[in-house]
Parts: C-alpha cells; sequence; structure tokens
C-alpha cells in the first residue's frame, strides 16, 4: 500500500455560532456549539487516508482529554498514530471559532504543536527514509518543518510543503521541497518576487477556479469542477491529502493534480473540514 506520513498539526476546533459578538466586557448569548476535529496535519492525513493510502501521522497533543478524543478520531479513520506522543501539562492545539452571519474570528492556541521541535523529527528518520510521500504544513515550528525536509532529502522522499498559513518562509526551505502548494493568497506571499518561483514544484490551488502548475517548464492549468458549494474549509486540506495518496500510489503529476482537484470539489460539498472528505470511489466517480 502506498505509505504517506504527515508531518503536522492535530487541534481541536470549538465553534460557536451566535448572531451577535460581543463586544468589549459584554457577554451575549450563542446560538449553538459544537466540536470539530481540525488542524491542517490531521485534516490532510484523514484526507488520505480516506482515499486508500496507509498513513501515519507524526505529531503532538496535550494530555487533555481533546487530545484523546482527537486520536481516538485518526485511529478509527485507520491512521497509525504510534508516533503521536502526548505533552505533559500541556493543552491539545485548539482554534476557537466564533461564527456569525456577517462575520467570523479565530483564536488558534498552538498548544502541543509547538512540541514539534527538532529534538522530537529527529526520533522519526527512519520513517520519513520508509515513507513514499510525506505531507508538511506551517503550523508546527518552522525549525521542525526544516529538519523534516533536511531529513527527506537525504533519504530521496519526496515531500508536500503546503505553506500553510501563509508565513513568509526563506527560499532555501522551499528549495527542499519536492512539491509546494500554496493557495493565491500563500502564493503570493510567498513569491512577492516572482523572479524566484521555483517553477518544477509549484503547484497553485485557486479555489472554485481550479489549479495551475508548471511541468517540464510548460504552465499547465485544470479548471475547477463546477460544484454546490456549501462549505469550503478544508478544501485545501483534501487537496493536499488526495495529491499525495495518488502521488503515492505512483500516479504521475497531472493526472495526481487531476485526482485531488476532483477530490476536494467534492469536499466543498458538505459542511465541516473532514466530514465532506470523499473515499476513492466517489473521486472516481466525480472524474468520470
Ligand atoms: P481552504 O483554506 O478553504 O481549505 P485553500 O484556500 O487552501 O482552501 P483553495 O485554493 O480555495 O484552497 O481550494 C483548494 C482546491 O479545492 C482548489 O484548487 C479546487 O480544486 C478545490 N475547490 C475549492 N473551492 C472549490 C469550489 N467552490 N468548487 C470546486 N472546487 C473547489
Amino acid at each position: 500500500m502506498a505509505k504517506v506520513t504527515v508531518v503536522g498539526s492535530i487541534n481541536m476546533d470549538m465553534v460557536t455560532s451566535t448572531s451577535v459578538f460581543p463586544k468589549q466586557g459584554e457577554t451575549v448569548k450563542g446560538e449553538s456549539f459544537i466540536t470539530m476535529p481540525g488542524g491542517k496535519g490531521a485534516n490532510q492525513a484523514v484526507a488520505a487516508a480516506r482515499l486508500g493510502a496507509e498513513v501515519n501521522i507524526i505529531g503532538r497533543v496535550g494530555d487533555d482529554p481533546f487530545g484523546k478524543i482527537l486520536l481516538d478520531g485518526l485511529v478509527e479513520e485507520g491512521i497509525d498514530v504510534s508516533n503521536v506522543e502526548p505533552v505533559t501539562g500541556c493543552s491539545t492545539g485548539i482554534a476557537s471559532i466564533i461564527l456569525s452571519d456577517q462575520d467570523n474570528r479565530i483564536i488558534v492556541t498552538s498548544g502541543a504543536n509547538d512540541y514539534v521541535t527538532v529534538d522530537f523529527i529527529n526520533q522519526f528518520e527512519e520513517v520519513l527514509a520508509g515513507s513514499d510521500i510525506v505531507v508538511l504544513q506551517l503550523e508546527i515550528p518552522l525549525d521542525a518543518v526544516e529538519r523534516t525536509l533536511e531529513i527527506c532529502n537525504k533519504h530521496k522522499t519526496k515531500v508536500i510543503l503546503n505553506p500553510a498559513p501563509a508565513e513568509r518562509i526563506p527560499t532555501e526551505v522551499m528549495a527542499l521541497a519536492t512539491y509546494i502548494t500554496p493557495n493565491e493568497t500563500e502564493y503570493d506571499m510567498l513569491f512577492q518576487d516572482h523572479s524566484e518561483t521555483p517553477d518544477h514544484s509549484l503547484i497553485v490551488t485557486e479555489g472554485k477556479a481550479g489549479v495551475s502548475w508548471h511541468e517540464h517548464g510548460v504552465k499547465k492549468h485544470i479548471a475547477g469542477h463546477r460544484v454546490k458549494a456549501v462549505d469550503t474549509t478544508g478544501a485545501g486540506d483534501t487537496f493536499n491529502g488526495a495529491l499525495a495518496a495518488s502521488l503515492a500510489k505512483g500516479l504521475d503529476l497531472s493526472q495526481s493534480i487531476s485526482y485531488a482537484n476532483a477530490a476536494a470539489a467534492l469536499s466543498v460539498q458538505t459542511l465541516g473540514a473532514q466530514s465532506g472528505m470523499p473515499t476513492n470511489d466517489q473521486v472516481i466517480q466525480q472524474l468520470e
């Protein structure tokens, strides 16, 4: 089976819906509350696992109830969590989200995700070396991202670097990735000076417009599937997880981008980041 390793964040999203935002010092009544598993690392791992890849995740949770709930959820998706080590006395990563019709406000607390350190990553050299593909995002410390890239380069393991959330990262770090997958905002931030663009490895997701990339020096584009979007949260995560699953299976870059574009289009038709992530059969049907 195609082996995908995700190195990244594991969060609990706590979503409160309200018709009014509280002003400073004010308390208002909320309308509903829901907790949902999240974190870009965990989301991308779930996307790849639903599509049939053998997935393991390297990361950290806190020693609180959220950590246990999130790990149980990943195991239910068939993901190997033996490389997730709980951090004693630390909270699990949390996104506190306040939603209303007009606006949303989000506070992300990294918590245990900050303990994905260089030393922590160094324990997993063998796992990274034995993977068909490794997937990284930017919700863990940047030096751990860099160390993962260095180990993968040493062992010639392919790496997808999804540079999200948008953050400027050194060109030398990006150069270590096999594929870089920004959305348009992240692309603008990373490549303000477009002369630095590493054409060979750049895959830009463009929301409902689809995906643009370079292959053998030729610019390519695939249109987005025309679907009724209900919630686009997690579209990028589904795209990255699906791209990893497909490349790990041995499909070529164009085929894998087409596959991931279809998987991501399916994911936006359901509310929630992980709940709409499709199976392989659903993607094949979408592509017919
Ligand atoms: P998010 O942050 O919402 O998870 P993103 O900003 O990282 O997403 P996008 O470029 O918006 O990433 O979307 C990723 C991919 O998902 C697109 O390239 C496309 O394949 C698919 N996609 C997103 N929105 C739509 C849509 N409305 N209709 C069809 N496909 C979509």
